[in-house]
């Protein structure tokens, strides 16, 4: 693609397209995120909403920083809520040769003089008052494609090459389309407190929920000296990564180390993982109150491991009275590595660094808990779990990832 001919973009947004009367608040917060990350690369950008589409604007800074149209593509690729990211030619509304000439032009540009093969011309007019109905404009402007370039052929079927003109108060045309990353712009549906650890399944987690809208905080829980530096590295990489999606993350990272040793002295070992998971969800719970948040987000996936079978989860979740949400829950193992290849978190998921679930592990986890048995022996931290709870809450250190 010849990117120098585009200073303007044309996105287009799926989901929000069905809300009713609450569409421009889901546009405004698209808008506002776009100016967000526009503010984060060189040059000037103005956003203008136009129905049913946004147009971006992209010029060079007045300090001297150069428009650069990957880095405009970049971010909006990592925008939610974006579904076709259009680089566009826009002209004024001069009438339909002007139009045809334009088309022409654009033509050459993009596929040089000589170009050939088989396209289709796709006509949207937003703007009635125009004199030529969206079927007239698609077939004059094929005409004129067609007697300029004798070796373009129409295939209104399956068209190698689509053009797009879009009659708006001015004239839209473009014909390449870039994905964006679809779902709904972050923060329109809440905030959920992600239990973020420096495996491969909980950044994914993070990023499918903000998919939907969610914004996100996060806690990790580490074990110092048992985990070391490196592994709350990790952790800090992975929401850095997975920020570029789901806008700012307030990590939380809470000292568990104390939690545990009193679970490993006390409770039966069999039960350890699920015992400590259920702290880990209490104090997020906890920082999910304090945080306003709707709920936890974690990677869960059922029957993945011991503590996630059924009726591990179901162990699991009767502590909390928030809503856990699970993006992964059916998910292979498989599937949640292909979307964390694609966010690019695996490579810094996999290094080998140790978390503090794998330090205090049994042999032999129950599979099959009975949350009769576990709340009985739970008891037997009665005497210490309210100081050490105290004590977590007060090592909390919290780091702002991307803002
Ligand atoms: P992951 O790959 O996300 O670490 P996992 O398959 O290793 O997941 P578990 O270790 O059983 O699974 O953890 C299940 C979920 O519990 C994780 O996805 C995460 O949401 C949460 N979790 C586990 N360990 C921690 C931790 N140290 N800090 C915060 N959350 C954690
Ligand atoms: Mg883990």
């Amino acid at each position: 693609m010849n990117t120098s001919l585009f200073s303007t973009f044309l996105i287009k947004y799926a989901e929000i397209g069905i809300k009713g009367d609450n569409r421009y608040l889901f546009e405004d917060a698209l808008v506002a995120h776009i100016n967000a990350a526009m503010k984060t690369i060189p040059g000037r950008y103005l956003t203008r909403k136009t129905p049913g589409r946004i147009i971006l604007e992209c010029e060079d800074g007045r300090d001297g920083g150069k428009y650069d149209f990957d880095k405009v593509v970049e971010k909006l690729s990592h925008i939610f809520g974006i579904a076709h990211i259009c680089p566009v030619i826009v002209t004024e509304n001069e009438g339909e040769e002007f139009l045809r000439e334009r088309c022409v032009s654009y033509w050459k540009d993009m596929y040089g003089e000589d170009a050939s093969g088989t396209f289709k011309v796709f006509c949207r007019r937003s703007n009635k008052g125009y004199p030529l109905n969206s079927m007239e404009v698609a077939a004059d402007v094929g005409e004129a494609v067609i007697n300029a370039f004798p070796g373009m052929k129409v295939d209104v079927r399956t068209p190698e090459r689509s053009l797009h003109v879009e009659i708006r108060d001015k004239f839209y045309i473009y014909s390449e389309t870039i994905p964006g990353p679809g779902g709904m712009p972050v923060g329109t549906n809440g905030k959920g407190m992600l239990l973020l650890s420096g495996g491969i399944d909980s950044p994914v987690a993070g990023y499918m929920i903000s998919k939907r809208g969610v914004s996100i905080d996060a806690v990790y829980f580490n074990a110092p000296p048992y985990t070391s530096e490196r592994a709350k590295q990790k952790v800090i990489d992975l929401a850095k990564i997975i920020s570029a999606y789901t806008g700012p993350i307030r990590l939380h990272i809470i000292n568990f180390t104390d939690i545990q040793l009193a679970i490993y002295e006390k409770c039966p070992h069999d039960e350890l993982t699920i015992i400590m998971r259920r702290y880990m969800m209490r104090i997020a719970e906890h920082l999910a109150y304090e945080s306003g948040c709707h709920g936890l987000v974690t990677g869960e996936s059922v029957g993945q491991v011991a503590s996630q079978t059924f009726s591990s989860l179901v162990c699991t979740n009767e502590v909390c009275t928030l809503p856990v949400l699970r993006p992964l829950i059916a998910f292979d193992k498989q599937e949640i590595v292909e979307i964390s290849e694609k966010i690019g978190t695996y490579e810094t998921s996999i290094l080998p660094y140790e978390d503090c679930c794998t330090i205090f592990v049994a042999k032999h986890p129950v599979t099959n808990p009975s949350r009769n048995v576990i709340q009985k022996h739970e008891h037997n931290l009665d005497d210490v779990i309210d100081d050490l709870l105290a004590k977590a809450y007060e090592s909390d250190e919290i780091v702002e990832i991307g803002r």
